[in-house]
């Protein structure tokens, strides 16, 4: 038992033939800001969505707050996930769709009413509450999304890709507000991202993939200033 946030142990995946995630081993400490980051088709998803246990691990170990989740469905991991797709139910109100979640796990009324009240102020969308998503913006919608999250009170947040639907001007100032909840709601959040950019500001500790490979985990500084291998010092665009 540990009292660290997410342990990963031997964690490999392949689809079939396809071996995507080789002997993946990693600590992440309880209420850090962990950025997985890499090129396209690295595995970063995959490595996401087995955390989240919407894709079965091949072999290795998930241990979340000291808790072993390998065999236990999405819902019982403490886990809450948001998508780069919004993924909003568009025939339902933001305040409905904010609920959803917690109706169909039973919660009390009030309870759902005072968790709603509570994301909606947080991520001040207090004033869209009856709207739908089709009469959001953007950003909007995504705070939404953030919300739908933010309401089950997990544990872990997981976060795919959140921003990379937004315009470069809204991409920045949503990574402020995600970075802003962090230091509010103060859980661990593991975020996945190809942006480089995104991931030197966001993180206490990026961990760089490669060909379903770990080149290097460290602080920002770290990574920039003393990066592991040519791939890493390219990718993250150190000097040199
Ligand atoms: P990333 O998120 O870093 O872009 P992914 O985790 O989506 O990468 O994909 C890693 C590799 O696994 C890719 O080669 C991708 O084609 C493959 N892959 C992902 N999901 C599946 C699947 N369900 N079936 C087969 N191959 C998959
Ligand atoms: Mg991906």
């Amino acid at each position: 038992m540990t009292d660290t946030g997410v342990v990963l142990s031997g964690i490999r995946k392949s689809f079939g033939s396809l071996d995507v995630i080789h002997g993946i081993d990693l600590k992440i400490a309880e209420g850090s800001f962990v950025v997985f980051v890499g090129p396209s088709g690295c595995g970063k998803s995959t490595l996401l969505r087995m955390i989240a246990g919407l894709e079965e691990v091949t072999d290795g170990e998930i241990e979340i707050k000291g808790r072993n989740v390998t065999d236990l469905d999405p819902s019982d991991r403490g886990i809450a996930m948001v998508f780069q797709s919004y993924a909003l139910y568009p025939h339902m109100s933001v305040r409905e769709n904010l609920a959803f979640g917690l109706k169909m796990a039973h919660t009390a009324r009030s309870e759902i009413h005072s968790r709603v009240a509570a994301a909606s102020a947080i991520l001040k969308i207090d004033h869209l509450l009856d709207r739908r998503p089709g009469q959001l913006s953007g950003g909007q919608r995504q705070r939404v999304a953030i919300g739908r999250a933010i309401v089950r009170k997990p544990d872990v947040f997981l976060f795919d890709e959140p921003l990379s639907n937004l315009d470069a001007e809204l991409r920045i100032s949503m990574r402020i507000e995600i970075a802003r909840l962090h230091r509010e709601l103060g859980n661990t959040m593991i975020y996945v991202t190809h942006d480089q950019t995104e991931a030197m500001t966001l993180a206490d500790m990026i961990v760089v993939l490669r060909d379903g490979r770990i080149e290097q985990v460290g602080s920002p500084r770290e990574i920039y200033e003393r990066p592991a291998n040519l791939f890493v010092a390219g990718f993250i665009g150190s000097p040199r």
